[in-house]
């Protein structure tokens, strides 16, 4: 597989530097993640001098592509979902990035194996009888897993998809906040062979980036707001904060008459979701390209495998919920060790010899991250709407949690960003 090179994202400033110079500038951008990127792009594309502050020593936020063996592996988003209406599929383009258009098989079992066609069928059902309990009949209080069938074999299975779309179980789901985005997704998902998080970056090309720059404090006292960073003051009419609700709701960037708005981002906590990426020695063509099996559908500590993604030899896993958190105490080889010895009992032992690990995420455990994707605690939903509202017209709020209906997602995360942005330049 070709795989086109790197492309430099964007230059960083003063990253040699020990201090970042106090500038006149139009606008900050706190987070080089598609939010980001997207206000930034926005604000230079109207003429604007904008400086987009990253704390991290890269560009692309939760969306991150390492390039292992030559091959471009997505560890953080990997799917254009929704792609009629992702914006990604135009930047691509523009780009020059091709995307593969081949469907994901996430409702099938490679041969059924370890999980019956009969058996596939009965928790489809299950799940599609709890899903019209959400739309038709929801349970008092907002909280999903009420709806689950008392008793129900299914009920493990229910969250454990539950933690791969919204990487936590239903308990911790509100409804009302799950539908939003249902309701506004389509089935069509793509991907970027040369990685979703490289077309991230490349989106930055050209922008006035500082990165290993993480922003402490606005002070919003003065004509002018003040930004302190680790690296120095810088100034600046306006300011566009990004940093995900995690981040904000621990009170790492503090922000004088803000606390209502943190108070709503701790209720969009970030679930959690991992990925690993198994590489395959020898014997890759007994798998299918692009084939799904789901590890053990009666257990909620399990992986999820896509077997040759774009018909490369490796072995892609995720994690989600409380499997990912389990993932994560026992460390990237013992996540690895354990998605092996399921994909052993699935496949065969002669496989424990051919995976060895290649790379994977701890997304929880990330500094200026700290989780996967956003959910709203139940009775919460409307915690997007809070965290969206400016509480200061020079302050705006953006990042994937600010999308009312595509939240978690790199497509609604790049919207919020274009909007903070068209809302300062009014
Ligand atoms: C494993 C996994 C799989 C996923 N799969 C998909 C998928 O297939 N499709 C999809 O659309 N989405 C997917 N997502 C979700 C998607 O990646 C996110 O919703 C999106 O990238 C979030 O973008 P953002 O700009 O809102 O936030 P982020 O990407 O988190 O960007 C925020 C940036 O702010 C920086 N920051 C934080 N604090 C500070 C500070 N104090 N100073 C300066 N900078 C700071 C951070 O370092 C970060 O770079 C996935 C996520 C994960 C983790």
């Amino acid at each position: 597989m070709r795989v086109p090179p790197f492309r430099p994202a964007a230059q960083p400033l003063g990253l040699i530097a020990r201090s970042v110079p106090m500038q006149d500038l139009d606008v900050i951008v706190i987070g080089g993640g598609a939010a980001g990127i997207g206000a930034a792009r926005t604000l230079a594309d109207a003429g604007k001098d904008v400086l987009l502050v990253e704390a991290d020593t890269r560009l692309g936020g939760r969306a991150r592509t390492e390039h292992v063996d030559g091959m471009a592996l997505d560890l953080g988003a990997g799917w254009l979902h929704s792609a009629e209406h992702n914006p990604w599929v135009e930047i691509a383009a523009l780009h020059g990035f091709a995307l593969d258009q081949t469907l994901p098989r996430w409702r099938e079992q490679w041969r059924g194996l370890g999980f019956s066609v009969a058996e596939q069928r009965e928790a489809g059902q299950a799940f599609a009888s709890f899903e019209a309990r959400l739309r038709t009949d929801p349970p008092p209080g907002d909280r999903a897993g009420a709806a689950l069938t008392p008793g129900s074999p299914w009920n493990v299975w229910i969250d454990t998809i539950s933690g791969f779309v919204n990487g936590t179980d239903t308990a911790k789901l509100s409804i009302a906040d799950y539908l939003a985005y249902e309701n506004a997704a389509t089935e069509t998902d793509w991907r970027v062979p040369a990685g979703y998080g490289a077309l991230v970056a490349a989106q930055a090309n050209g922008l006035r980036t500082a990165l290993a720059t993480p922003v402490t404090s606005i002070d919003r006292s003065g004509t002018r707001l003040r930004v302190e960073t680790s690296r120095g003051t810088l100034d600046a009419g306006q300011v566009i904060v990004t940093a995900s609700t995690d981040v904000l709701a621990q009170g790492s960037i503090a922000i004088a008459g803000h606390d209502a708005l943190f108070h709503a981002a701790a209720a969009l906590p970030l679930g959690v979701a991992d990925k690993l990426f198994l590489g395959i020695d020898h014997g890759e063509d007994d798998l299918d390209a692009n084939a799904h099996l789901l590890g053990d559908p009666r257990n909620a500590i399990t992986g999820t495998y896509t077997l040759r993604p774009f018909g490369r030899p490796v072995i892609e896993v995720m994690f989600g919920g409380e499997g990912a958190r389990e993932m994560t105490e026992r460390g990237l080889q013992g996540a690895a060790d354990f998605a092996i010895e399921e994909l052993c009992a699935l496949l065969g032992g002669q496989w424990r010899r051919r995976l060895r690990l290649l790379a994977g995420s701890a997304w929880s455990r990330e500094t200026h991250i700290r989780g996967s994707y956003s959910h709203a605690l139940p009775g919460r939903a409307a915690a997007r709407q809070i965290l969206s509202t400016p509480v200061d017209p020079r302050i705006r709020f953006a990042g994937e949690a600010c999308s009312a209906t595509e939240f978690s997602t790199v497509h609604g995360a790049y919207k919020t960003g274009v909007a903070a942005a068209r809302g300062l330049l009014g």
